[in-house]
């Protein structure tokens, strides 16, 4: 059985530079640390920063002093100004990706456009770019949805960073016969766009398609969509733990990536389990 890895596969610069402040924080910062929800999606890396003292928490009002670290997917700018009055530090590691579909957002509704944000309606990263818009904007998450849309003012149309070019571009077609004017800022991310099209041609050419990163990350989930959509059976999994010999009886050539939350080594892991089955 041949093991092949996607050219594209694991963390992103927007997942690295949220760790590495992280890191920073819990080495040095003002304790006790917390990050509004997971730094990332994924557990074994949550876990570990645990073990070192970082703490997710939910709700700003759970940290009374020290350090609070805003993740990736940015957040609604009012809780930041309520740490500021509470006191405490914040390390700010909204991606600057995120950032800025925020910042387009908040110009849309500015400048009068009736806003759409193309995403998945309960996904942090949506909720801070709703935020940034005031609330102003309508979340649209299929193409169906986009039929709901009401005409009435230009559109204006940003998009959560880690959705389908696919999703994406029928939605927007939908929402351009509507109007006579639309302002699309396709605020989709190069890093989410270039493990998606590997992960597409890996799954073309592979029996079988693994996918390893969290449950919880949606844009791992979205790349175990994308090889599935080729005909190609693929599990997502979290860690090697979940291999089952099973799945690979009549494999000749399996297929590796992991989503961009998924740190190295649980990849690696994966890849040793998949040799071990192998040399069986
Ligand atoms: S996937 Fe893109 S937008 Fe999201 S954290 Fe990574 S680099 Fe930033």
């Amino acid at each position: 059985m041949e093991i092949k890895v996607a050219g594209q596969a694991g963390y992103c610069y927007g997942v690295e530079r949220a760790l590495r402040l992280t890191d920073a924080a819990a080495e040095s910062t003002r304790k006790p640390i917390f990050t509004l929800g997971p730094i990332i999606h994924n557990p074994q890396v949550v876990e570990s920063f645990v073990a070192r003292g970082v703490n997710p928490i939910e709700q700003i009002d759970e940290a009374s002093s020290g350090t609070i670290i805003v993740r990736t997917h940015g957040v609604d700018p009012l809780v930041i100004e309520q740490a500021g009055e509470k006191g405490l530090a914040v390390v700010d590691a909204t991606c600057p990706f995120v950032a800025k579909a925020q910042q387009r957002a908040a110009e849309l509704v500015r400048d009068g456009y009736n806003l759409v944000i193309i995403g998945e309606k309960e996904h942090p990263e949506v909720a801070g770019i709703l935020a940034h818009a005031r609330g102003e904007a309508t979340v649209v998450e299929k193409a169906g949805d986009a039929a709901r849309i009401k005409g009435r003012k230009p559109l204006g149309v940003v998009v959560q960073t880690t959705q389908s070019m696919e999703n994406f571009q029928q939605i927007v077609a939908v929402l351009a016969a509507k109007v006579s004017e639309i302002k699309v800022f396709n605020t989709i991310c190069s890093a989410t766009t270039r493990r998606q099209d590997a992960a597409k041609k890996l799954a073309e050419e592979a029996d079988l398609m693994i996918v390893v990163g969290g449950k919880n990350s949606a844009n791992t989930s979205r790349l175990a969509q994308i090889c599935r959509a080729t005909g190609t059976a693929t599990h997502h999994i979290e860690t090697a733990k979940e291999l089952e010999p099973a799945w690979f009886a009549d494999v000749n050539v399996v297929g590796l990536t992991a989503g961009a939350s998924t740190p190295q080594w649980l990849l690696k892991e994966v890849i040793a389990g998949l040799e071990e089955m192998r040399d069986v």
